[in-house]
């Protein structure tokens, strides 16, 4: 059997913060060889660098995902009274902390391995009440620092992206993918860059253009949804060297893992990274041995 490596595992989160070491422990019986824990927020990104520094084989990432904007707009700016002057303070105030945090990991050499998950989410605004001029603004400023911190630092970035596929204008994938240009081509000595499109989503030709700027593709249990032949298409794609394989715990439980006694209690645990991993190759005719490969290479873990 071959082991996994689950790039993209929230140990930090609870009801998985809870009892790190149980849920690791299981991981590990199940054939989970490393972990990477993913930061969401400051809170998050410093619980990450906590567990990766007790736990051998669990690795740190430290990022602020675009839904901080959201709740940003939302709680502090009070919906339509938003001054801009606000907004600005609000995302560099973010960043300055999370410098701090990031150059504290590097200078104790911590397992540090990325930046994320940041990205941008621009999924069913209207029901939040949120505008998406406004938060694509705030959005892609957070973005775009945090890529260029990653980038600088010679870290992978772990990008969150979701939209609704059809829409043409001010489209989160698209957005992703202009900023992504923009700081390739004015990087002066472009190093590689590395980043990986966490569980993605969307239309396929932004998927391939993303490929070809390097991205890996990370597939998550929702891969096996029956609803998901679009998330199937994106994986048959994507050259299978370039494919990453991630549990999202405590999201996405793989469809095989889903107990329709438990429902709402029931949350996606570390381990179950191994249903989606036999789905990736019963179903699908992957090979775990080089989706294990393409995670060492890209994280050197
Ligand atoms: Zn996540």
């Amino acid at each position: 059997m071959t082991a996994i490596i689950d790039t993209h595992c929230h140990y930090n989160m609870e009801p998985i913060f809870d009892n790190v070491a149980k849920h690791w422990k299981k991981a590990q019986e199940n054939g989970i060889e490393k972990t990477i824990t993913v930061g969401a927020d400051l809170e998050t990104s410093e619980k990450a660098l906590m567990i990766s520094q007790e736990f051998p084989n669990i690795y740190a990432s430290i990022g602020i995902h675009p839904e901080v904007c959201n709740d940003a707009i939302k709680t502090l700016l009070d919906g339509d009274k938003y001054s801009q002057e606000e907004i600005d303070m609000y995302v560099d105030n973010n960043l300055f902390e999370l410098n701090k945090i990031l150059n504290e990991a590097l200078e104790n050499k911590n397992k540090l391995v990325a930046v994320g998950e940041i990205g941008l989410d621009y999924y069913k605004l209207k029901n939040k009440g949120l505008k998406r001029n406004l938060v694509s603004q705030m959005q892609k400023k957070m973005f775009q620092k945090q890529l260029e911190i990653a980038f600088q630092n010679n870290l992978v970035a772990i990008i969150h992206v979701r939209d609704q596929n059809d829409r043409l204008e001010n489209n989160a994938y698209f957005d992703v993918l202009n900023i992504l240009k923009e700081i390739i081509k004015e990087s002066k000595q472009p190093k590689e860059v590395k980043f990986v499109l966490h569980c993605a989503s969307g239309p396929q030709a932004y998927i391939q253009e993303a490929i070809a700027l390097g991205a890996y593709i990370g597939v998550a249990g929702n891969i096996t949804y029956d609803s998901a032949q679009d998330l199937r298409e994106i994986a048959k794609i994507t050259p299978v060297n370039r494919l990453l394989l991630e549990t999202d715990a405590p999201y996405l439980i793989p469809k095989s893992m889903q107990d329709p006694t438990k429902d709402k209690d029931q949350f996606c645990e570390p381990y179950m990274i191994k249903a989606t991993a036999d789905y990736l190759q019963q179903n699908m005719g992957l090979n775990l041995d080089i989706i294990r490969l393409n995670s060492k290479k890209l994280f050197s873990i």
